[in-house]
């Protein structure tokens, strides 16, 4: 069974090829334009989509060594996502499967962040139950799964994702965006513990990481004060600590979670699941605590078309296809 997936929620599009949950080609075209607007321009994003889309899915059919005549469904992002980008990766998914006269299979982009871990790869697949906590872009929840379509939300945050979180402070450090992998890699020359920053305290397994923002800000400004170069002498140390301060905010709501649940087999989705602090504190977690934890492959973390073709390969199993007028959605929960 061959599946093309297809992806094109915010800046990135992608198509890949899996056969039987194996994946012949990933391809994912990257889009440069945003960064000179230190965030991405909706409407640049799906003009770039629409000269990328047809290039992108005929370098995955090639990479996979197949043609569309071999595909057997045809997946794509339905949302959640930006409107303008989603409804190009839409109308190209709809009017393929069409002709070809193949089923349409629609997609939750968040549940494809978690399900890219049953892809069939070396990493290890988590048994049911097991927890992940998905820390991206655009969301931070810890979601409880108990079959491959079967997730309940734990927490979640109440305003900034974490990755907005590591973006928007790197910005006030006068980094470029997206920040996140920036920070990462200062951190690991710096003190973690050089300065202190508070907490948030947010009730149950929900998070918030506006008010982490806002006190670097303070802290910063009332440094420069004193010091005009004080954030380039103590650049590694500040992303040091930052870093060390969001990770300990997810890492105190996993054990929560798994205190609450009884869990101890832990995923990771989304793009920060790159970060080098948060893998070090799950190997530590395993060492330390008992956990069995799931970290996925880096290409797998960060949006591609892999994750999208292997959920439309799951529901495909179920017969579980769309209908052609299905509507795009900008907003859609991950148990939608
Ligand atoms: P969503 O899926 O919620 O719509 P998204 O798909 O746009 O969001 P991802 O591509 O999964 O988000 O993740 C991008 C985020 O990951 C960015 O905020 C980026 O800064 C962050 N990120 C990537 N690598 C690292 C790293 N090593 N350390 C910290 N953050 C990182
Ligand atoms: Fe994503």
């Amino acid at each position: 069974i061959y599946i093309l997936g297809i992806e094109s929620s915010c800046d990135d599009t992608s198509a890949a090829v899996i056969c039987n949950g194996k994946v012949l080609s990933n391809v994912i075209a990257n889009q440069e334009v945003h960064a000179q607007y230190g965030g991405v321009v909706p409407e640049l994003a799906s003009r770039a989509h629409q000269q990328n889309i047809v290039p992108v899915v005929q370098q995955a059919l090639h990479q996979a060594n197949i043609t569309k005549n071999d595909l057997s469904a045809i997946a794509f992002t339905k949302g959640p996502g930006l409107m303008g980008s989603l409804l190009v990766g839409t109308s190209f998914a709809k009017s393929l499967a069409l002709g070809l006269q193949i089923p349409l299979i629609d997609v939750n982009h968040m549940q494809a962040h978690i399900l890219a871990h049953f892809i069939d790869n070396e990493t290890p697949k988590p048994p049911f139950p097991f927890i992940c906590l998905t820390i991206s872009g655009g969301h931070t929840q810890i979601v409880k799964i108990t079959d491959y379509f079967s997730m309940e939300i734990l927490g979640e945050t109440i305003d900034d994702a974490v990755g907005e979180a590591f973006d928007k402070s790197a910005k006030i450090l006068g980094l470029p965006y997206p920040g996140g992998p920036l920070i990462d890699k200062y951190a690991q020359l710096g003190n973690p513990k050089a300065f202190p920053f508070s907490k948030p305290q947010v009730a149950d397994l929900n998070f918030s990481f506006s008010g982490l923002k806002t006190a670097i800000l303070y802290f910063l400004q009332k440094e420069q004060q004193k010091n005009q170069n004080f954030i380039s002498e103590n650049l590694n140390d500040i992303c040091a600590s930052i870093q060390f301060t969001i990770i300990e905010i997810l890492m105190d709501k996993l054990k929560k979670a798994v205190k609450q649940t009884g869990i101890k087999h832990i995923a990771i989705a989304g793009g920060v699941s790159a970060n080098s602090e948060i893998r070090k504190s799950l190997q530590n977690a395993e060492k330390h605590l008992g956990w069995k934890t799931y970290i996925p492959k880096f290409e797998y973390t960060t949006d591609n078309a892999a994750m999208i073709a292997i959920t439309g390969y799951l529901k495909f199993l179920n017969n579980n296809y769309a209908d052609i007028s299905t509507a795009v959605k900008a907003r859609l929960k991950v148990t939608e």
